[in-house]
């Protein structure tokens, strides 16, 4: 080994799901929305100023924060946005999880968290859920670094009630407490509710999921000036201009249609429950989801049998080659044409 090689940091990266390249697929593997965002984004990206690009874009992030701040009726400074919540998450793992001691999340969860923490070197410890995938929330009783879990939780899409949230938070006033709702939007009960009661409490949520605009990478953490402030001050230690004038425009331009977003979100949720009723029919076993994906297994077929053949016919799903949950197949709601084709092939497989 060179000396220069000795030196180079050596991390074990997150695994995104595939993106295939082909055409005509029914991608079921990364939670994405299957419907257009809502209609403003094409209003906003044809009167977008593309001579404004000559300018560094407002580092402020103001009129996404506006918007968000009119759609909570809380505070703009209550807000900070990032480059989705995976940016808002990792500075948030700077900003508040600094004591060396071990932070705390369920060991069936968002991939992401054991990675942050080894990038930045926070000792952290897995708490196991118990069998129906729930937290044991005794289990974040114990001294801890701060906590951190997705709720309703990815992969399995299990939603806490809000009184177990509150039931952590009460055992963790010393430390911060991420709950981090990427899907909170699909059945969930938000835990903005408790930001007035808990100062330690950071919510975060994104554009990504409920809001069918991944692609343009907008998540935001709701909590307290202080924490705000706290995770402002990180990032301008890092980058100041996260936010690009393009997602600034065309992120704040779909805030205020919450008809657009609560329709999309039915169309989802009537497939999800649909799709339930399929997959019990096939005899697939699994926890009930309230988010846009369902975490299925069956006792008589292998999941990574199903993923590949699956496969094959175009047709991508999620499945986490770990240990645990290696018998489980994560499969976002598409359309109803996408799952009643997904159904199809499902029967096909189960039937040869
Ligand atoms: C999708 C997802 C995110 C991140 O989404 P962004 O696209 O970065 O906003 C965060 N947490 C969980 C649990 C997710 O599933």
């Amino acid at each position: 080994m060179k000396a220069w090689q000795k030196n180079i940091r050596s991390i074990t990266p997150y695994v995104p799901g595939e993106q295939p390249k082909i055409k005509d697929v029914i991608k079921l593997n990364t939670n994405e929305n299957p419907y257009p965002p809502a209609p403003e984004v094409i209003k906003a990206s044809a009167e977008f100023d593309t001579n404004s690009l000559r300018l560094y874009p407002d580092p402020d992030a103001t009129v996404l924060v506006e918007e968000l701040s009119k759609f909570y009726e809380r505070p703009a400074d209550n807000f900070f946005v990032g480059v989705g919540s995976d940016d808002v998450i990792s500075i948030a793992f700077q900003t508040f999880f600094n004591s060396g001691k071990k932070i705390f999340f369920p060991d069936i969860t968002y991939s992401f968290y054991s990675v942050w923490a080894d990038m930045y070197r926070v000792p952290y410890e897995c708490k196991k859920l118990d069998s129906d995938f729930k937290m044991v929330k005794e289990d974040y009783y114990e001294e801890n670094g701060g906590v951190i879990f997705p709720n309703p939780n990815a992969p399995t899409g299990v939603l806490e009630s809000l009184e177990e949230i509150e039931d952590i938070l009460e055992h963790n006033q010393d430390v911060i407490v991420i709950v981090d709702e990427a899907y909170i939007d699909f059945g969930g009960e938000s835990a903005v509710s408790l930001l007035d009661k808990y100062e330690n409490l950071l919510v975060v949520q994104t554009f990504s999921k409920a809001r069918s605009m991944a692609g343009m990478r907008i998540g935001y953490a709701i909590g307290n000036d202080e924490l705000i402030n706290a995770m402002k001050a990180v990032k301008f230690a890092i980058n100041s201009y996260t936010m690009n004038q393009s997602s600034l425009a065309v992120g704040a331009s779909v805030i205020a249609n919450k008809a657009y977003f609560e329709e999309t979100i039915k169309k989802i949720t009537d497939t999800r429950e649909r799709a339930k009723e399929r997959f019990k029919k096939l005899g697939f076993v699994f926890p009930d989801s309230r988010a846009n994906f369902i975490f299925v297994t069956h006792e008589k077929y292998q999941a990574k049998d199903i993923f590949e053949y699956l496969k094959t016919k175009n047709i991508f799903v999620r499945y986490f080659n770990t240990p645990g949950i290696d018998n489980y197949l994560r499969v976002t709601i598409g359309t109803d044409e996408e799952m009643d084709k997904f159904f199809d092939v499902l029967e096909e497989f189960i039937k040869v």
